[in-house]
């Protein structure tokens, strides 16, 4: 793994040597103009197909609608067979319910398409779940009914990643379509529990040796652009590292009317603890917290001015009230490439509607980090544990305290952009949109992409096919049709590129 940093930005800029018109049009080969000619006809029959995906309610968090999720992978399954894959359906366990009753976790697919020695072979994640969805929530129409409403396809699903993922199926299809040999052996890993955590994904692909060696790159088409118009690949994913902080002062819950005066309290002392994390203006106040941050160079700063992005867009699209920033390169920094700490919650507290008097015997903070290159993990762990525990001396209350993570927690991850694998992803975006896309990074995390980085040990790319706009995870989610049919075509040209581009200088 290559560290970012300094060097990536520097290299970055020296991709300037290639001219977008370069790859226009009449400079294309025959058979990608055969390719795109064919998918845009297709336009109808991908849209349909894309509304039977999205009407399987394959929603990971609904335990009891589980058929859904193994429906969804068996239609999968059966679409790749089609295509001649060698399709194998692997069971990775049973979830036991809070009822005590036990359903199966949707299989997961690893299918297989060319085998030849001569070619690169290409690992595909996707995954066919998605996330709950309901009236309630405010969706303006059956979140699983596809609608075509002006150009925008609304259905749960449809960007995340149902869309994605036929993309890649329908640019295989293409080629055989046209009679056209796949320039790369493909490899596919589909699973049903990604937004949930990815249940059995890591267990599966450590067992499966033969499926994960000759692997040459990995991509991944999640997550969105950045902006609505402008295509982005992105090189980098900030980690995440989430805190409980626990408070208790007794056994009951107690009325302030008849104990109110008689104990120190639970909940002021958990907000004394909160509220000594971070100042007004969001600054981490944990000390050391900042010493293993990679230092931002004026490379770095040169490649984020060069970046297509409006603080002010992404303000009203996210309906925040007042920027911590509003110049763009100190925001886009905020987003991908300094750590935040945000406080997500109170467990045991009060907080339905009214005026209770209770006085709660225990109450669960809840805080997370977004960690950056090149933090680590048990560093960052322990430096919070530490100073939550120096605070909690100098609070001096006679009530317990315990603070421990929620799980194992990710480190920041990144990329090599000046891959092959990139590169040809980015010939491909501008064979299809005309302009070579942004190199970014994702303020999220993905847990999975290190469970594909340790097992392949090969270069990831992420090769978004949504709009920022497409409101994956809430309600009216909706993927363009334009980002769709040309992602297609991106994804067939992308297939052209990285089997016939010489492996880059590294
Ligand atoms: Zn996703």
């Amino acid at each position: 793994m290559e560290s970012v940093g300094e060097n990536t930005a520097t290299e970055i800029k020296q991709l300037g040597g290639e001219n977008a018109a370069d790859f226009g049009p009449e400079n294309q080969a025959p058979e990608i103009r055969k390719l795109f000619t064919y998918i845009e006809s297709q336009r109808a029959r991908y849209i349909t197909t894309l509304r039977e995906a999205v009407g399987i309610r394959s929603v990971s968090g609904w335990p009891h609608a589980r058929s859904e999720s193994i429906r969804m992978i068996q239609w999968t399954a059966t679409k790749l067979e089609a295509l001649g894959f060698t399709v194998d359906i692997r069971k990775v366990g049973d979830e036991t319910l809070p009822d005590g009753n036990i359903v199966p976790f949707p299989p997961i697919i690893l299918a297989t398409l060319g085998d030849s020695p001569e070619k690169k072979t290409l690992m595909i994640y996707g995954h066919v779940d998605v996330s709950a969805a309901t009236f309630e929530e405010g969706w303006e129409s059956d979140p699983f009914v596809l609608i075509d409403y002006h150009g925008a396809l609304f259905g749960r699903g449809s960007a995340d990643n149902k869309g994605p993922l036929l993309g890649w199926i329908h640019a295989i299809e293409a080629y055989q379509k046209n009679e056209m040999e796949m320039p790369v052996n493909i490899k596919f890993v589909i699973e049903g529990m990604q937004e949930r955590g990815s249940q059995g994904l890591k267990t599966l692909l450590e067992a499966s040796e033969a499926f994960v060696t000759d692997i040459s790159s990995v991509v991944v088409s999640d997550g969105s652009w950045l902006g609505k118009e402008k295509p982005c690949l992105a090189y980098g994913l900030r980690g995440l590292l989430y805190f409980f902080v626990e408070v208790e002062s007794g056994t009951k819950d107690l009325h302030s009317g008849v104990y109110g005066g008689c104990l120190r309290e639970s909940m002021p002392d958990l907000l004394f603890l909160l509220n000594s994390l971070v100042d007004a203006a969001g600054n981490i106040l944990i000390p050391g917290i900042q010493d293993e941050v990679c230092p931002i160079s004026v490379d770095e700063e040169e490649v984020y001015d060069t970046i297509e992005f409006l603080p002010e867009e992404f303000r009203v699209d996210a309906g925040i009230n007042t920027l911590s920033e509003t110049e763009k390169v100190k925001l886009l920094m905020k987003r991908w490439r300094l750590p935040t700490l945000s406080i997500h919650g109170i467990q045991g507290c009060f907080s339905t509607p009214g005026a209770l008097t209770v006085i709660p015997r225990k109450v669960i903070g809840k805080f997370s980090i977004r960690l950056v290159p090149n933090q680590k993990v048990e560093e960052v762990e322990k430096l919070v544990t530490d100073y939550v525990n120096s605070k909690w001396a100098e609070r001096g209350s006679p009530n317990t305290m315990l603070i421990y993570t929620a799980s194992d927690g990710f480190p920041s991850w990144t990329s090599n952009p000046l891959h092959e694998n990139y590169l040809a992803a980015r010939r491909a975006t501008a064979m299809v949109y005309g302009q070579f896309p942004d190199l970014i990074r994702d303020g999220g995390h993905m847990g999975n992409i290190w469970t594909l980085q340790d097992i392949t040990k090969q270069n990831i790319l992420l090769l978004p096919m949504g709009a920022a706009d497409d409101k994956t995870h809430s309600e009216n989610e909706k993927l363009d049709s334009r980002n769709y049919i040309e992602g297609t075509k991106l994804m067939a040209a992308y297939f052209y590129e990285y089997g016939n581009i010489p492996p880059a200088e590294q």
